[in-house]
């Protein structure tokens, strides 16, 4: 009967630029010592995980409605806290939330980019970018980061006039240097920004914040020129600082009409209940994991050093980015493959990303550094 009859081979029309492309991740396995996504390694404590509980209780209990669109009460939760992080006055009108910051950075190249146009970073920069482009048919060019990682503001300038982009990402600290932007950057990058015209318009300047808890004092959070540019938007998320990656939640703060251009794009009731009242729980107990980020501060000033002391097995010392953020870029190896598998196989997962020959170390607890410490003397004597 028909039923038995082969399937006859279907080829699937997947579009013609992603026939070559795997899908975006490190590799998930199943170490001990896990420093290669920069998570925060510390689990939410109990009073935090209480707070959840009872959240998302209340919010399973009126799980039969679709959840608040808008977000509201979430957003403004999010507003109060950028306010006290950085002096800024914020209301949620000035805030969007989608699930993670990987979102609300697609949402933006949604709304802003698009067949025609075009989206300008600084390499090495965040790898996802290029993928946020790719699916919005919105071109995608580089310009160059300096030798030390810094972002030359005339080259910036320079290139923003010439590719005349839609959308500037602009990572800060950035992945996978940890390198922050000066404030006369941002303002270099946006004041460019205005001298181009599209249609009409100006392009928008994303700072993607996603590691700002971690900066060194300092180092201000761009989310101080908002007022200043109503082309700028700052993006942060809840997956590091607090301690949240598998909550999903991300956001952005820029002006109303920024905002308001996200809300056409998103899809309805794009952030779950649940997914709302969780964030909402874990900002609550802003002032516990803020002591949390203060430690790992301290344990990613004590890497730096650490590295900094380290000689390759020529004898000559390791390069180590100055770093504003929850992991460190170090190298170079000649091999690094080998230096990633050696670490490995010791039960420590690092990340082979960056320019050739640099690895990086997200900042773990002090017991999970020393192990990684150990066993990287430890590999590295082998290889002399
Ligand atoms: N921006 C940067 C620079 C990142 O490194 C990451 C996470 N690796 C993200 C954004 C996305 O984070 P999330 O979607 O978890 O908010």
């Amino acid at each position: 009967d028909q039923h038995s009859a082969p399937v006859p081979p279907v080829r699937l029309p997947l579009r013609p630029e992603l026939a070559d492309e795997t899908p975006y991740g490190a590799p998930q396995l199943d170490v001990p010592v896990l420093l290669n996504v920069n998570e925060n390694p510390y689990p939410p404590g109990e009073d935090v995980v209480a707070t959840i509980a009872e959240e998302v209780a209340r919010a399973a209990r009126g799980m039969n409605r679709y959840p608040d669109r808008d977000a509201t009460v979430l957003r403004q939760d999010l507003a109060d806290y950028l306010t006290l992080e950085t002096g800024v006055d914020l209301d949620h009108c000035d805030v969007w939330a989608a699930n993670g910051s990987n979102e609300v950075m697609l949402h933006v190249l949604q709304a802003f980019g698009g067949p025609g146009r075009t989206a300008l970073s600084f390499a090495p920069t965040y790898s996802m970018y290029p993928e946020y482009a790719r699916d919005t048919h919105t071109a995608w060019v580089v310009g160059r980061r300096e030798a030390d990682f810094t972002l030359d503001p005339d080259h910036a300038a320079r290139t923003i006039r010439e590719v005349r982009p839609s959308v500037i990402l602009l990572a800060s600290p950035n992945n996978p240097t940890g390198t922050a932007l000066p404030a006369a950057t941002v303002e270099a990058v946006c004041a460019a920004a205005l001298e181009v015209d599209i249609d009409g318009a100006h392009p928008v300047v994303v700072v993607d914040e996603a590691y700002a808890e971690f900066r060194r004092p300092g180092t201000p959070s761009a989310v101080a020129l908002l007022e200043r540019y109503p082309n700028l938007a700052v993006t942060r998320t809840m997956s590091k600082a607090f301690a949240a990656a598998g909550a999903r939640l991300g956001y952005l703060v820029a002006s109303n009409d920024f905002v308001d251009a996200l809300r056409i794009v998103r899809l309805p009731y794009h952030l779950s209940a649940i997914t709302q009242a969780a964030a909402g729980a874990a900002l609550r107990h802003r002032e516990s994991l803020m002591a949390q980020v203060a430690t790992l501060r301290a344990e990613r000033d004590a890497t730096v050093r650490w590295l900094r002391q380290q000689r390759r097995p020529d004898g000559t010392p390791f390069d180590v980015a100055e770093s504003d953020a929850n992991f460190v870029l170090f190298g170079t190896f000649a091999d690094r493959h080998a230096v990633w598998q050696g670490l490995l196989d010791r039960g420590v997962l690092i990340r082979e990303t960056g320019p050739d020959g640099w690895l990086r170390v997200s900042i773990g607890t002090p017991a999970e550094m020393a192990t990684f410490r150990e066993a990287l003397v430890e590999v590295l004597r082998n290889q002399q």
